[in-house]
């Protein structure tokens, strides 16, 4: 569905009201046929999905803005992603596919990247030996999830000396937590193989997704009581009915018990959400013309240092700007109440490759903190060794009329916005099919 068609859809959306009142051409007694609670990728593509089909929905959003876990802000007139900045796994991500119909921006994402070994290019063997490294990581790992019981993913790993350790680093980076603690079951799963970036921030695109829609802002979901018919869910705005809902809200933010159910959910529902671990992933926003890097978004690795940065993307959209990724070792060790620590750390550890002089021109510019926003919490949700089967539990809906969505319900896709979104789509199908043939809509036309 383009925008034109998503703001005709949301011509008939349902305002919040404190009241139950009826939706035009709904069920009496309801705000809307569906609570959507969370504006992040998986909220916006559920609303879609359920609009296009001919349902009404309200979209509650705690923050005062879209998007989630995607956010592009603009530094210096550039617009960089604080949030999700890779479109990845382009042939099966339904944000791609969708960019693609609508003509955006996409490009492809460079395979090739830098290896630096103290603070000089490396060559081209000692890039070859890295490369090696990963194909063979990436080989135990796959033959080793094969296997009946699960493990710890670092586990699988063949000892490779230095390389070794970077190739555990790098996919300890990307899973969110060190590979110890990660399920080998669950990490090869996912996807990763040709990613692509949008221009003008990924988080911008997810935004743009959003036009029209029946958002409401700053609106935070305090409690879903299931107890009588349909839903009634408690916002900060009031109080509101529905049929059913889709929630969206992070893991991390289930498991402080942001929402509260009444009556609680079920037992096998309180496992999975309590069994997610909190996956880390923050950027450190570099701008630094003088950078010894060339060519646009290539990743870099550093080697050789006393410290080696577990991810660098550099020369983001052909411009000064870098990415200095933090792993959740890393952003474990800051004190909390120094914002400005990570903005040290990136300093001390390019300095040490590249020497004092090289940074001069160099300022960090921001360092997020998904892990303490209270909306998120965490920067994706990570399956703990032999808890594989949790992302698959979570998506029975709960008394037929709950469903979960988000990234972490994402097989192919976890920890990302393509996941988030294709796992919206899925549950607001599900939701049509429930729904749907009383309202006279059909779910087979479901298509966003
Ligand atoms: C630094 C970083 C880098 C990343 N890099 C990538 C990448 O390169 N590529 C990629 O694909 N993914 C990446 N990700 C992951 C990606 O951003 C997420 O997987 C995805 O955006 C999650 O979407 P979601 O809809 O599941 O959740 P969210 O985007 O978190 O949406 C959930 C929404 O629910 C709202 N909410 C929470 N609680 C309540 C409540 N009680 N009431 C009302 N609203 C509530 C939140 O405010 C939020 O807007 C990255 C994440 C981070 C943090």
């Amino acid at each position: 569905m383009n925008d034109a068609a998503a703001k005709r859809e949301a011509g008939g959306a349902v305002a919040l009201e404190t009241e139950t009142t009826g939706v035009p051409g709904g069920v009496p007694g309801t705000n809307a046929d569906v609570v959507i609670v969370g504006a992040g990728s998986a909220g916006i593509a559920a609303a879609r999905r359920l609009l296009a089909n001919g349902l009404s929905v309200v979209v509650l959003e705690a923050r005062s803005r879209i998007g989630g876990r995607t956010l592009t802000r603009r530094f210096r007139g550039h617009p960089l992603d604080l949030g999700a900045h890779w479109l990845h796994a382009g042939p099966i991500n339904p944000l791609v596919r969708l960019g693609r119909e609508r003509r955006e921006p996409l490009r492809r994402a460079p395979v090739e990247g830098h290896v630096f070994v103290r603070g000089r290019p490396g060559s081209r063997a000692q890039g070859a030996a890295l490369d090696r490294a990963f194909a063979m990581a990436d080989r135990a790992m796959t033959q080793a999830a094969k296997g009946r019981e699960d493990q710890p993913a670092a586990k699988a790993l063949p000892p490779m000396g230095p390389q070794g350790r970077r190739v555990a680093a790098i996919h300890g980076l990307v899973s969110g937590r060190p590979l110890g603690e990660v399920s080998l079951h669950d990490f090869p799963s996912m996807e990763y193989a040709d990613n692509l970036f949008i221009a003008g921030g990924l988080g911008a695109y997810v935004e743009r997704l959003a036009r029209g829609l029946p958002v409401r802002l700053g609106t935070a979901v305090h409690a879903i009581d299931w107890s009588g018919q349909g839903v009634r869910v408690e916002s900060s705005a009031g109080t509101l009915h529905g049929r059913a809902a889709i929630v969206t809200a992070p893991m991390a933010v289930l498991q402080r018990e942001a929402i509260r159910f009444v009556p609680a959910l079920p037992d096998a529902c309180r496992e999975a959400i309590h069994g997610f671990t909190e996956g880390v992933y923050e950027h450190v926003v570099l701008h630094w013309p003088g950078s010894p890097f060339r060519g646009a978004d290539r990743l870099a690795s550093l080697t050789g240092g006393r410290r080696e940065p577990p991810g660098l993307l550099t020369c983001i959209d052909d411009t000064p700007f870098h990415f200095f990724e933090l792993d959740q070792p890393g952003a474990a060790g800051f004190d909390r109440r120094d914002p400005h620590a990570p903005f040290r750390f990136a300093r001390e550890v390019l300095a040490e490759h590249f020497g004092h002089r090289a940074i001069r021109d160099l300022t960090v510019m921001h360092a997020t903190a998904w892990r303490h926003d209270p909306w998120s919490r965490a920067s994706w949700a990570v399956v703990p060794p032999g808890l594989h089967p949790i992302r698959d539990m979570l998506k029975a809906p709960v008394g037929e009329r709950i469903w979960f969505a988000g990234e972490a319900l994402s097989r192919a896709q976890w920890g990302t916005a393509g996941g988030a979104w294709e796992e919206g789509e899925r549950a607001a199908a599900e939701v049509l099919g429930q729904l749907a043939p009383r309202n006279g809509a059909s779910g087979s036309r479901a298509g966003g």
